[in-house]
């Protein structure tokens, strides 16, 4: 097993939260703050800050993504968004397949699998989510419920294609809530998730896969939780919204 092998991504994921305005005063207080990282820099933000978030952080290491998108490239889908619209904008990111997405807008495994393949046609890197609920964790499921969400969100996706996949292990029940995996949970189902990459794509793209832990990440846990093996970086919704937490993670995360 060997860390060195896979970029360490730390990314955050602005839900539904700041304006253009907002958007731009926030990462502008970031961009010094995150200049040195010695690891990818993410903020997924929502769609009508892209713009703004994009001509901010023009020229720094600071990369843009967007929070979702929609499998058809056009069409009579009222209030979506496509991946070529993405593509077209100079985005590199997407998240697909959000517990959010998942619990309050009918996202199923299957709509995740086409949201993944519409992106990577595109070219966009994506961030898939995948986790367990409390009640799956507690009926001790959550090896399975992650190897399954993971094998059909990727059904299709080509060899070439998983360096433009990052996997983030969020398990439902951390997210938002100020409980947090413990450093030693999240490793043990990151690693299950790389075993089953590996299952499905060989050794070799599985140690070179980055899988991100999520769930109520902050500056004071980051270090614990990045210091493990499988622990490739973070998907970080409320300590992103915060210039100095959100850089004090890409900070433990450089270490
Ligand atoms: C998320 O939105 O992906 C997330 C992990 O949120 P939080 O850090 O607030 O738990």
């Amino acid at each position: 097993m060997n860390k060195a092998t896979r970029k360490t991504v730390i990314a955050g994921n602005w839900k539904m939260n700041k304006t253009p305005a907002e958007a731009t005063e926030l990462l502008t207080a970031m961009i010094p703050l995150v200049k040195d990282a010695d690891c990818d820099v993410i903020a997924c933000v929502p769609y009508v800050d892209l713009q703004a978030a994009l001509d901010a952080t023009k020229g720094t290491n600071i990369k843009i993504g967007a929070e979702n998108c929609h499998w058809e490239k056009s069409g009579a889908y009222t209030a979506e968004v496509s991946a070529p619209m993405l593509k077209a904008m100079g985005l590199e990111y997407v998240i697909i397949g959000h517990s959010e997405r998942r619990q309050y807008f009918g996202e199923t495994d299957v709509t995740v699998n086409k949201r993944v393949k519409a992106a990577l046609s595109e070219g966009l890197t994506v961030i898939l989510c995948v986790g367990e609920y409390l009640e799956q964790r507690e009926q001790g499921v959550t090896a399975e419920v992650c190897a399954m969400q993971t094998k059909i969100a990727l059904k299709d996706v080509s060899k070439e294609d998983m360096s433009k996949i990052i996997i983030a292990y969020e398990p439902v029940w951390a997210i938002g809530t100020g409980l947090t995996a413990t450093a030693d949970q999240a490793d043990e189902v990151c690693g299950i998730i790389r075993n089953v990459i590996a299952d499905l794509y060989g050794a070799e793209i599985a140690e070179a896969t980055t899988i991100q832990y999520g769930g109520s990440m902050n500056d004071g846990n980051a270090e614990e939780l990045l210091s493990k093996v499988n622990v490739d970086g973070g998907l970080i919704g409320g300590a992103s919204l915060v210039a100095e937490k959100f850089a004090r993670i890409v900070e433990a995360a450089s270490k």
